[in-house]
C-alpha cells in the first residue's frame, strides 16, 4: 500500500531535524544549502533555514526523501 504525505513549506517554515536521523545523507545531497552532516557524521543539522523558493523546494524534496521522517517543519 502506498502512503502519500502532503507537505507544504512556506517562506515562514522553520525546518528542524529529529534525533531519529540515521545519517543516510539523502537530505545533504538533495538540499546542501540547508542540511549538513555533523563533524562525527552521526547526524544531520540545519546549517541555514531555507530562504529562497529554490531552497524551499530542495528542502521539501529532502523531507519527502528522508527514510525515517526525521525532517520536520513548523
Ligand atoms: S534524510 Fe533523514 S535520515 Fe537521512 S540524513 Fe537527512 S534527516 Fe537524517
Amino acid at each position: 500500500m502506498l502512503h502519500y504525505i502532503v507537505l507544504i513549506m512556506t517562506k515562514k517554515t522553520t525546518v528542524y531535524i529529529q534525533d531519529t536521523c540515521i545519517a543516510c545523507d539523502n537530505c545533504v545531497r538533495l538540499a546542501p544549502d540547508t542540511f549538513a552532516l555533523t563533524p562525527d557524521q552521526l547526524m544531520v543539522y540545519v546549517k541555514q533555514q531555507p530562504q529562497s523558493d529554490a531552497t524551499h523546494r530542495r528542502c521539501h524534496h529532502a523531507q519527502v526523501a528522508c527514510p525515517v521522517q526525521a525532517i520536520r517543519s513548523q
